[in-house]
């Protein structure tokens, strides 16, 4: 399929109202990295004069500032010049669809081996345990999962294994009533892996399908932070071999660079499987999804788009692409 069939697959019009709605959810949620991105390739190819070396180091420079990463800007920047000559691509029009398609194959490439779906159990509970530090947005992921997974037929347990401080327990219990689903908890200060026992025994017990773990992510102490994870996961895999089915990392996109380098830390001290970028309706960072991608080799699973229950997306990495280069082409 080529470039504009797949733009127009993921904007086209023959959709129902239904995905319709999401679509605009979608895209208003990609409004600012868009409008920053477009607006920054933009200003480039104002300047446009010809395609030398200071084209490259600007378009290095711009890649850079629109977060995709240091590695990531020089390693398209550097494949692009040999496009650029094997093409003869010389005018504004044809260099800047160049860059676009780099974009996407580099993209699409990187994502080959991974999977972006969630894994489940084929039978017995399915555990998911979220780590990621203090406010990135972990135990309203939970709470939006959860809203999901019940919608779907789904029995749904909640563990409250941030037992650091009393309001982060109180905040998913919250949830826990707000979307109906049963949450396992202790009082503040207690073992996590303690909560986590419980929660676990009560999943198999009663048939639930669904088991979401709701973490404390103190990277200050890497070294207790190891442990106290290593010892959830231990509990967690005791009783139910095959879990955690998913350790997702969730992370703040507004923060940009520093999203990534928490990444590099998280997998450091625990076995993550997926990324969950939250706040991306707040951001004009989305360049990020592409550093992730390139530099850790892990996937988006999840895009958190606004604070309430619905507004948790799979993360799709074509409409993702494509919507920040909306504008553009
Ligand atoms: P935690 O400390 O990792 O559990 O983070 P929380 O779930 O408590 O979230 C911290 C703040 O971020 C809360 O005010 C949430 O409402 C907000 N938040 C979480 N996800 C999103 C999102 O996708 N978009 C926006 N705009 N806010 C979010
Ligand atoms: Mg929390």
């Amino acid at each position: 399929m080529g470039f504009f069939d797949k733009l127009k697959r993921a904007f086209g019009g023959e959709t129902t109202e239904q995905a319709s709605e999401e679509e605009k959810k979608y895209d208003r949620g990609l409004e600012k990295s868009r409008k920053t991105f477009g607006d920054k390739l933009n200003a480039l190819f104002a300047n446009f004069r010809s395609v030398d070396e200071e084209f490259f180091d600007e378009l290095e420079e711009t890649l850079i500032e629109a977060d995709v990463g240091f590695e990531t800007a020089v390693r398209i920047s550097d494949e692009l010049k040999e496009e650029v000559k094997l093409r003869n691509a010389k005018d504004k029009q044809a260099v800047s669809q160049a860059i676009i398609e780099k974009l996407v194959a580099l993209y699409e490439a990187e994502g080959k081996r991974e999977e972006n779906a969630l894994h489940f159990a084929p039978a017995g509970p399915t555990v998911f345990l979220f780590v990621g530090v203090n406010g990135v947005g972990k135990t309203t992921t939970i709470g939006k999962l959860a809203h999901r997974f019940k919608n779907e037929g789904k029995k749904v347990l909640l563990a409250a294994a941030d037992t650091f401080r009393a309001g982060a327990i109180e905040q998913l219990v919250e949830w826990g009533k707000r979307v109906d689903v049963a949450v396992v908890h202790k009082k503040e200060g207690s073992d996590p892996a303690a909560v986590v026992f419980d929660a676990v025994q009560r999943a198999k017990e009663e048939d639930y399908d669904v088991l979401l773990v709701d973490t404390a992510g103190r990277l200050q102490n890497k070294v207790n932070l190891m442990n106290e994870l290593a010892k959830i996961a231990r509990v967690i895999t005791r009783e139910l071999p095959d879990a955690p089915q998913e350790v997702l990392l969730a992370l703040d996109a507004t923060t940009g660079q520093n999203a990534l380098t928490q990444a590099k830390q998280f997998k450091e001290v625990t076995n993550v499987t997926g990324i969950v970028l939250t706040k991306l309706d707040g951001t004009a960072r989305g360049g990020i999804v592409l550093a992730i991608r390139n530099e850790l080799h892990l996937p988006v699973k999840l895009v958190g788009l606004g604070e309430q229950m619905d507004d948790l997306r799979d993360f799709e990495p074509e409409e993702f692409v494509y919507g920040l280069f909306k504008g553009l082409v």
